[in-house]
């Protein structure tokens, strides 16, 4: 039986982790296995099933969590699944990889520790799975009406789940050989096993919808205006995938790699694709130049190849521990972060990274190899560095994660159809997904700019809700829990 006073005596745990040195011996995810069961319904008690939910609000999918909250502290797991897949395409995704805006958002975060919000949806997401309540749902009926959906990131197989079990004939076209965009050659098997995306696709597959890989639209046995006589209807989710760089000199060094790069193939190689990484960081001296997901990615891939150092650039200053009074509940505030790669580096005692650290420059060793990245501090908020601070650090690997700049330019769909990229780079489209071309809509990263995996759900159920309106020219079915200009809460 719940306990309405759960949150003033129980304490708030987090899901276990396997020790950190142990976790580099392999690439499986970072968790212990089984370590939520014993703990969940406790920590789903501490809800205080507030009359104003804001961790439903913080949400981009606008997930039920007081309602499956109740439902796992009462041992109700069929139901709270039902709930949860309700709103979330991919709970096994996000119960993973989000990084929870929800419980930063959670009413009890403004005096004491949230309701491990993210934990709980995990829990409901594989058992939901394994007790066979994530069933596939084809269509009743079909409607006659043919959708092509071009990309397989979240953003694109949220939007092709959606119009497939609507009805609609759905087809999902990727130029990668295999499905799943970030999810599948961005983000590492020790953030996500990539089982998890393959048992999604077969029910995917088993609902109706169709996937075609190695299909690049835009290129010329693919053009995107052919694409579009053929179908209803298209929604293009391709992603912001077009990376930064660093003009700087030694930079065509022999050794400085985009990051992306570098993930991909270590990725391909845990797919099979390669024996051993062509770009492998074993032996190496690292200097990661960027400081978000990508970089500690990167991070936590290269110590696992056994990489001799690695040290990670952020130009930002270190975030205090707590919120900064301008970032007041219940907004998701900067705040110091240890990452698994992080920890598995030696953090906090031993942290690999150097914040308000600018690159200056990549030496060589006179063979066009790199020998050390050049780095200067820089005042907060500013990029140029301090003067009588510039030193060397030996490297001869340097990976770039220095964020994204919209969709890749080299991509002929914007042309072929003639649509406009916003001043941001992201191809541009009204309120409701829609740009300019009759019957094509934009959704995910493509559209919003590289964002986040709920984000990326949340556009494509939204994309989809909109192509199901135009088809069948009423009023829609399917829910939409954001517009196109939806954004997080900020102060
Ligand atoms: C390394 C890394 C780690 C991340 N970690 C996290 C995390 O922990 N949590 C989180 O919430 N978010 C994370 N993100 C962000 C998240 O992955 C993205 O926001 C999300 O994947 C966007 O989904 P999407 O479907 O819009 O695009 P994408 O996932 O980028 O998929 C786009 C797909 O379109 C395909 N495509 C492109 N052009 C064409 C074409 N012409 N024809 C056919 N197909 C095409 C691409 O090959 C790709 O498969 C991370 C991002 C990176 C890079
Ligand atoms: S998807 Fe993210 S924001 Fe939404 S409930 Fe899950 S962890 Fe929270």
């Amino acid at each position: 039986m719940p306990d309405p006073k759960a949150f003033l005596t129980t304490p708030r745990r987090q899901r276990e982790r396997r020790d950190p040195q142990a976790r580099l011996d392999d690439r499986r995810e970072v968790y212990r296995p089984g370590a939520l069961l014993p703990i969940i319904n406790q920590q789903a008690d501490r809800c205080m099933d507030c009359g104003l939910p804001f961790c439903h609000h913080a949400c981009p999918l606008g997930n039920l969590i007081p309602d499956w909250n109740v439902l796992v502290a009462d041992d109700h797991w069929r139901r709270a699944a039902a709930r949860l897949l309700a709103t979330n395409n991919f709970p096994e995704f996000t119960g993973r990889l989000c990084p929870a805006p929800c419980e930063s958002a959670c009413v009890l975060a403004i005096d004491a520790d949230a309701v491990t919000i993210k934990n709980i949806e995990l829990e409901i997401a594989d058992r939901a799975w394994e007790s066979g309540a994530d069933q596939p749902k084809p269509p009743d009926r079909m409607t006659g009406f043919r959708v092509a959906v071009i990309g397989s990131g979240p953003a694109g197989l949220a939007a092709a789940q959606q119009l497939t079990r609507a009805g609609h004939t759905t087809t999902v076209y990727e130029r990668a050989d295999r499905i799943g965009g970030l999810l599948r050659y961005g983000i590492p098997p020790f953030r996500l096993e990539k089982h998890r995306l393959e048992r999604r696709l077969a029910q995917m597959r088993a609902e109706g919808t169709g996937f075609r890989t190695g299909a690049a639209v835009g290129d010329d046995d693919l053009p995107a205006d052919r694409l579009r006589e053929r179908h209803d209807a298209v929604v293009i989710a391709i992603g912001a995938t077009a990376c930064r760089d660093l003009a700087l000199p030694g930079r065509e060094a022999d050794g400085v790699h985009q990051a992306m790069t570098y993930l991909t193939l270590a990725n391909r190689t845990d797919e099979g694709d390669h024996p051993v990484s062509p770009l492998s960081a074993e032996g190496r001296s690292v200097v990661i130049v960027g400081g978000g997901d990508t970089a500690a990615d990167c991070l936590g891939t290269a110590l696992r190849q056994r990489a001799a150092a690695v040290t990670q650039l952020d130009i930002n200053p270190r975030p205090p521990h707590d919120r900064a009074d301008d970032q007041p509940w219940p907004v998701h505030p900067k705040v110091y972060r240890v990452t698994t790669s992080h920890e598995e580096a030696g953090a906090p005692v031993a942290d690999p990274r150097v914040f308000t650290a600018t690159t200056v420059g990549f030496e060589t060793d006179g063979r066009g190899h790199l020998a050390g990245v050049r780095i200067a501090s820089a005042a907060p908020g500013d990029r140029h560095p301090t003067p009588g601070t510039e030193r060397t650090l030996p490297a001869d690997l340097a990976l770039l994660a220095l964020g994204f700049s919209g969709p890749e330019r080299e991509n002929r769909i914007a042309e072929q159809l003639g649509l406009t990229h916003d001043a941001r780079g992201n191809l541009t489209r009204d309120e409701e997904f829609a740009t300019s071309a009759d019957g094509v809509f934009v959704a995910g990263d493509a559209g919003r700019g590289q964002s986040l995996i709920v984000w990326a759900i949340a556009e494509g159920r939204s994309a989809a809700a909109a192509v199901d309106r135009y088809l069948r020219g009423g009023t829609a079915d399917l829910p939409a829990p954001i517009t196109a200009t939806s954004r997080a809460l900020h102060a």
